[in-house]
């Protein structure tokens, strides 16, 4: 992408609405644009590092063996009045009429529509496992909507729910959830901790809130250090496998983690104090088993192998990603702006011709963007005649993992400078070593 053809706005001044630091960023660096009170346009750059989330969120989906589809926003109130939440949802809900006079509602979540469409067509145990999940659009009306997209009353969510004959079978897809989330955050660069979040009346230990450590987190957390040092699943990880996801769900759950309404401060004044962590952090997903909640009011049943008709045993794993860009940015960035792990950068890398205009300093520019595009990666060139100053200071804000600066005197000599976004380390080598470092 060349940057004279591109759209991204940038904000030279810091935005006065913006109280944290992602909202600022994301702001300053034209990633979104507010259209009314917590409703955002994601303007381009914002668009692709979403897009690259929403990649790794599905990546993981699919690994763990959940299956894609995709329900609508707008949702007929019916369904709702059938489970008995359309009068408990309360004000968050947004209530629509269509020109019939029908009930509508903009889906703040999807468990009634998922058990209509399952009961409609599952009749028979053979058909379990099944996970089901689509990435959508919610709407929440919220009452305080605040920092940006970190809790906005417009957002998208990954929710899949799952459907098994048994309870054990049901904590068993519980666990490919568990597991899959693990992978999930440690791939967007961010270390989250599962806490054991509250079940309601259905009980258990079967809900959990994966936190980020954040001290803008709306969330008060208390923990165990252990965490830091816990192996993530690898990507063989068998999700088939029983005892071996037990054994990382039972890992992950051994020691104290509790959000403020969960905490227990007995069990949490047991853990010497050096290894006590209490922080803030940030609810970047949520599992939870409910078991026939749904099926139940809903008459979602299949025959067993006994061939009678049972209930099934449900599950909902929520995952948000406009969120998750916010909580990236919270976790990722220093005085200059954003630093993106790599795997959700919105370039891998941006060229900043220092002199646009001078023959030599374009031939090298488009000689590097030419072959870093064909080699496949996402490249931005800043081909504008903005000063250098401001170039250096936009590819820093905006958080591209590397920058090949390519200004006269370098390209004299046949080299450029390749600056690393996180540690700052500069470093000047050829225009071939420069490709090589970045193709590998
Ligand atoms: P919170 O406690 O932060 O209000 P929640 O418990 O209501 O969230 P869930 O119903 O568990 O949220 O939704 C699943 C996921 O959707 C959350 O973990 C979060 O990542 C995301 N999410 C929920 N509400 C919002 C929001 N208002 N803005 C952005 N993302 C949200
Ligand atoms: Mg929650």
């Amino acid at each position: 992408m060349r940057l004279s053809r591109y759209f991204m706005p940038i904000l030279k001044e810091n935005p006065k609405e913006a109280e944290i630091v992602s909202h600022r960023l994301m702001l300053r660096a034209g990633m979104v644009r507010q259209q009314s009170q917590g409703i955002y346009s994601w303007l381009p750059l914002g668009k692709r590092v979403l897009d690259k989330v929403n990649a790794i969120v599905r990546k993981e989906q699919n690994r763990a063996g959940a299956i894609e589809l995709s329900m609508p926003t707008l949702q007929s109130a019916e369904l709702w009045q059938e489970s008995g939440r359309y009068e408990d949802y309360g004000k968050e809900m947004l209530r629509i009429r269509d020109r019939q006079d029908r009930p509508m509602l903009y889906g703040p979540t999807n468990e009634e529509m998922i058990t209509d469409i399952f009961r409609a067509s599952v009749k028979s145990y053979k058909d379990l496992p099944l996970n089901l999940y689509h990435i959508q659009l919610k709407f929440r009306d919220e009452i305080r909507p605040r920092f940006g997209t970190m809790r906005s009353r417009e957002f998208l969510m990954k929710d899949a729910y799952s459907f098994d004959l048994t309870k054990e079978d049901a904590i068993h897809s519980y666990n490919k959830m568990f597991a899959a989330y693990l992978r999930t955050f440690a791939e967007l660069g961010l270390r989250a901790i599962p806490m054991r979040a509250d079940t309601g009346p259905i009980g258990g230990n079967h809900s959990h809130e994966f936190i980020i450590l954040a001290d803008t987190g709306e969330s008060e957390v208390f923990s165990h250090r252990d965490f830091v040092n816990f192996d993530i699943p690898p990507a063989d990880t068998d999700f088939d496998d029983v005892a071996g996801l037990q054994a990382i769900f039972d890992k992950w759950t051994s020691v104290y983690a509790a959000t403020s309404e969960m905490h227990d401060a007995d069990a949490f004044e047991a853990i010497p104090e050096s290894e006590r962590l209490s922080a803030r952090g940030i609810e970047v997903g949520h599992i939870f088993y409910f078991g026939t909640k749904y099926s139940e009011p809903m008459g979602a049943k299949v025959q067993g192998p006994d061939g009678k008709e049972h209930l099934v045993h449900m599950g909902s794993y929520g995952i948000g990603p406009t969120r998750l860009v916010s909580a990236i940015i919270e976790a990722w960035h220093d005085e200059n702006g954003i630093i993106w792990p790599a795997s959700v950068a919105p370039f891998d890398c941006v060229i900043i011709n220092m002199k646009a205009g001078d023959a030599a300093c374009d031939a090298a520019s488009d000689r590097l963007y030419q072959s870093l595009e064909k080699a496949g990666l996402d490249v931005l060139l800043d081909d504008t005649d903005d000063r250098a100053g401001t170039k250096f200071a936009t590819a820093d804000l905006i958080g591209v993992p590397t920058q090949l600066i390519v200004g006269p005197r370098s390209v004299a000599n046949g080299e450029v400078e390749v600056k690393d976004r996180r540690t700052g380390a500069r470093e000047t080598m050829t225009i071939e070593a420069a490709l090589n470092r970045l193709i590998g």
